[in-house]
C-alpha cells in the first residue's frame, strides 16, 4: 500500500513565483498531518554560505521565499514565521543568513531570522534517544505548531555521500551537543533529534545540486528539481535513489526506518510529479561523489587509517578537509609536505620525519617514531580545529581561511555566544517533556 507520497517536480530556475506555484499545487495533493497554521518554523540548510568559497551548499533564499509565499497563501491563522538555523564551522549564523540573501526575506515578509547561538534555548527530554537523553534546541523550534524543512540536495562524505532531510537535524542542536558522539554514532544521533524535530513538510532545493567534495565548498550543477513530501524518510529514500545511491545502505536512513519513522520499502511510496526519477538518475549517474576511504585520497600525505573507521568522525572530517582544498585550491595539493597522517588508532610501527595524528584514537597509537609529531586532538576534532591546526602547524591554508571569516569565527562568534548565554540567563530554559 502506498502510504507516503513524494513529489518530484521540475523547476529549472530560482524563481520564487515558479516555486510558489509548484508548492501550492503540491499542497493540493499532499495530505498534511497538521493544519498549516499558528507558529511556523522553517529550517533551511545554511551550514555555510560565502560568495567566493561556499556558493553551492546552502538552501537558496528563493526556495525559502517560495515556501513563505505558499504559507501566506494557503495557511490559516498564521501567528508568525521563524527561520531557525545554526551554521557550521564556528561561523556566525547571522553571516550565513546575510551571504545566502535571507535578510531581504526579513524585510519583505516580516519573518524572523533566528540564529540559534544567540537565542534562548530549551532543553527537551527525549523518550527514545540512543545517544542523547535530552537536547537543547531553539525555543521557536520547541514551541512551533508546524515545522518545514528546506534541505539542500547535496552530497556529504560524513553521511555516506548523502545529505538531505534527516541530516538537516544536526543543525537543530547546539554546538557542544552537535559534536557529542559525532563519530560512528552520527546516524543514531541524527535520528535521536527527529523525536523533537520531525518535519511536517519537506521542500528540498535540488535546483542546483552540490556534489563531489567538501559539504561546504563543493561545486554544483543544474539539476532543476524540487522534491516535496510530508515524511522525511520517504523523502530521503527518493532523493537518494535519484542520485543513484542505495538508501538502504545509508546509515541514517536505515536507522530512521528501523525506528519506525517512515516506510521500509519503495512499495509504500508513491512518487508523483512531472519529472521522472529516471531523468534525474541519468544526469547524476556518472558523477563522482568523493565518498571513499580517507586513505585513498590522492596527495603527498601518506594517509593511514586505523580503528575505528568513523565516517561521521575523524576519517570523515579529515576527508572533508582534504576535499575542501581540492574543491577551491587544487594546486595546493601538490604543495603538501611529505608526511604520514594517521587517522584512528594504528598498532603497526610508524616511522617518518613528520607524523600527523588526527583525533584522540590516533594519539593512542603506541608505536610512532618521528622527529616531529603534530597532534590534532578531539573525538572528533572539529572542522574549525583541523582548519586552524593545519594552518599554524603546516602553513596549509584552507580556502575558508579569509580575513572576514577569521574575524567572524574568532571575533564575532564568541560575542554571539555571550549574547546567547545572557539570553538564556534571562529566559530560564523550560523542561519540556514531549
Ligand atoms: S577519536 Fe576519532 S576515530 Fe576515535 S572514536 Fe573519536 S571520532 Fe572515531
Amino acid at each position: 500500500m502506498k502510504s507516503h507520497k513524494v513529489i518530484v517536480a521540475s523547476c529549472p530556475e530560482y524563481n520564487p513565483e515558479t516555486i510558489t506555484s509548484i508548492l501550492s499545487d503540491a499542497l493540493e495533493t499532499l495530505s498534511l498531518q497538521k493544519p498549516l497554521s499558528g507558529n511556523i518554523v522553517i529550517k533551511p540548510n545554511l551550514v555555510m554560505a560565502h560568495p567566493k568559497v561556499a556558493t553551492e551548499s546552502y538552501t537558496h533564499s528563493e526556495v525559502v521565499e517560495g515556501i513563505i509565499r505558499t504559507i501566506l497563501k494557503q495557511g490559516n491563522d498564521i501567528n508568525k514565521i521563524d527561520i531557525v538555523e545554526k551554521s557550521g564551522l564556528g561561523i556566525t549564523t547571522a553571516t550565513a543568513f546575510r551571504h545566502a540573501g535571507y535578510r531581504k526575506l526579513k524585510k519583505k515578509y516580516k519573518v524572523k531570522l533566528r540564529a540559534m547561538e544567540e537565542r534562548p534555548l530549551v532543553r527537551v527530554v527525549l523518550n527514545s534517544g540512543q545517544i542523547h537523553k535530552s537536547i537543547r534546541v531553539a525555543r521557536e523550534l520547541a514551541e512551533r505548531d508546524f515545522l518545514i524543512f528546506a534541505p539542500k540536495l547535496k552530497t556529504n562524505v560524513l553521511s555516506h555521500a548523502y545529505s538531505g532531510a534527516l541530516k538537516l537535524n544536526i543543525g537543530s542542536i547546539d554546538s557542544r551537543e552537535r559534536m557529542f558522539h559525532h563519530n560512528c554514532d552520527l546516524h543514531k544521533k541524527m535520528i535521536d533529534v527527529l523525536e523533537i524535530a520531525n518535519p511536517d513538510l519537506i521542500v528540498t532545493d535540488g535546483i542546483r545540486f552540490a556534489f563531489g567534495g567538501n559539504q561546504m565548498t563543493q561545486p554544483g550543477m543544474d539539476l532543476g528539481v524540487l522534491i516535496i513530501s510530508t515524511n522525511a524518510v520517504a523523502h530521503d529514500m527518493v532523493c537518494a535513489k535519484m542520485l543513484n545511491l542505495d538508501p538502504f545502505k545509508i546509515e541514517h536512513i536505515r536507522e530512521a526506518i528501523d525506528r519506525g519513522y517512515g516506510p521500509s520499502s519503495f512499495d509504500e511510496i508513491e512518487i508523483a510529479g512531472d519529472l521522472p526519477v529516471e531523468t534525474v538518475q541519468e544526469k547524476t549517474k556518472h558523477l563522482d561523489y568523493g565518498f571513499y576511504p580517507v586513505n585513498e585520497f590522492k596527495c603527498n600525505f601518506k594517509i593511514i587509517s586505523g580503528t575505528p573507521y568513523c565516517t561521521g568522525g575523524c576519517q570523515g572530517i579529515f576527508l572533508d578537509w582534504l576535499h575542501m582544498i581540492k574543491d577551491r585550491k587544487p594546486k595546493s595539493l601538490a604543495r603538501f609536505p611529505k608526511l604520514t597522517a594517521i587517522v584512528g588508532k594504528v598498532e603497526d610501527r610508524i616511522e617518518d620525519k613528520k607524523v600527523l595524528l588526527v583525533g584522540d584514537c590516533a594519539q593512542a597509537s603506541p608505536d610512532i617514531h618521528a622527529k616531529r609529531i603534530i597532534r590534532i586532538k578531539g573525538c572528533p576534532p572539529t572542522h574549525k580545529r583541523i582548519v586552524w591546526d593545519m594552518m599554524v602547524n603546516l602553513f596549509l591554508l584552507a580556502p575558508l581561511v579569509r580575513p572576514s571569516l577569521i574575524w567572524d569565527g574568532f571575533g564575532l562568534y564568541p560575542l554571539k555566544k555571550v549574547k546567547g548565554w545572557l539570553m538564556n540567563l534571562k529566559f530560564k530554559p523550560l523542561k519540556k517533556k514531549i
